[in-house]
């Protein structure tokens, strides 16, 4: 068997099987998306969510066909005419694209690859309505602060903040009575394979969709805002959605809830600790992301030499890790640090990479 720690897809849950072996078992993928058992298994995992997360009750939660998906909806949904981003890699880039691709005046602060951002540094121009930011920059590893975006909120009351949250949740501790909207998708810190997106977002952004509507502007058919928001009102979808997928969500928050989100994210830290000390430790690989407080706990990144063979000797021991992203494919290993692999797991990982870096 394999170990993946690629940062998504990635190492499914180790309680993902016998939950799918359930769902089998209950017939869950021939239900219809009308009847009363799907309306139970969306209010379930929409209440586990909340529980986990730590979602007030006025924040509705979607479930969308990917997290790409979600860029496209606040775009349309949020925006007049100006959007704001902090782009610092090519996940944040693609979302600032979406913007221009719908027309509207996408207005971006870039900083280079493997650089973050700090609060004193950030400038968002006034006719912003929409600021759209990337908790966890995936093809560089580099972590936007939580408090940073929260002190950033407060100083734009009259402004809607959005959290790409994709590679990352539910590490980040996101204060939903700050931050307006959230999204990510299950194939990377949830453990679950791909094909469903989840959307949290608060009236507001219900608000400016419906005036948006009302002054003629597209917000996206059967998944614009509104629409998703009547339809959540009695746990239903527009469209039918992936039932099987959203009954498993429910299943691993469960599972962490039993865990407890601070254990979760207080291994994550451990866990992320230990990758970093090794890599700072090792004569021939270092961390690319030179500023601590940027670094990513949930996507490490190494810089080392020979990146494509380390991976094909790792593999070789059924250990699959990621490799750089782009130019940086033969030069960096990026690390998924996912509540999937627990300590030992990475212990492991560890020893084998010490004896391929040496
Ligand atoms: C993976 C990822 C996405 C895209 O997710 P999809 O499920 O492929 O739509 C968006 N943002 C970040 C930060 C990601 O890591």
């Amino acid at each position: 068997m394999k170990t993946f720690f690629t940062p998504g897809p990635a190492q499914l849950f180790p309680t993902y099987t016998q939950h799918l072996q359930t769902a089998l078992d209950e017939q869950i993928g021939s239900i219809s998306h009308r009847s009363k058992q799907f309306r139970s298994i969306y209010q379930q995992t929409a209440e586990n969510l909340r529980a986990l997360l730590n979602i007030p009750k006025e924040n509705m939660i979607f479930f969308t066909g990917s997290a790409t998906e979600v860029w496209e909806r606040m775009i349309q949904n949020c925006v007049a005419e100006e959007s704001f981003h902090l782009v610092n890699g090519s996940f944040s880039k693609k979302f600032y694209d979406f913007s221009i691709e719908l027309h509207k005046k996408a207005v971006k602060q870039e900083a280079d690859f493997g650089k973050g951002f700090d609060l004193e540094a950030i400038v968002i121009p006034s006719a912003a309505e929409l600021v759209c930011l990337t908790h966890n920059e995936t093809s560089a590893g580099v972590m936007t602060d939580v408090n940073t975006m929260h002190q950033l909120r407060k100083q734009h009351a009259d402004k809607l903040f959005v959290v790409d949250m994709v590679s990352s949740a539910p590490y980040p501790d996101l204060d939903y009575t700050l931050i307006d909207a959230a999204f990510f998708s299950v194939q990377k810190a949830f453990g679950m394979p791909a094909g469903l997106g989840v959307w949290i977002a608060n009236p507001k952004c219900l608000t400016k969709a419906e005036n948006l509507l009302a002054k003629g502007y597209v917000t996206g058919t059967y998944h614009s805002l509104p629409v998703l928001w009547k339809n959540a009102l009695n746990f239903e979808t527009p469209a039918t959605p992936n039932v099987l997928a959203i009954y498993m969500l429910g299943k691993i928050c469960e599972d962490f809830l039993h865990i407890g989100i601070e254990k979760i994210r207080q291994e994550t830290d451990e866990k992320a600790e230990m990758i970093y000390d090794f890599i700072e430790k090792s004569e021939t690989a270092s961390i690319f992301v030179e500023n601590k407080k940027h670094r990513s706990p949930t996507v490490i990144v190494a810089n080392v030499t020979n990146a494509g063979d380390v991976l094909k000797k790792l593999a070789e021991q059924n250990l699959i890790v990621g490799s750089g992203y782009g130019s940086y494919k033969d030069s960096q290993l990026r690390i998924a640090n996912f509540p999937a692999t627990d300590a030992q797991t990475t212990e492991n990982l560890l020893k084998i990479l010490q004896t391929l870096l040496l």
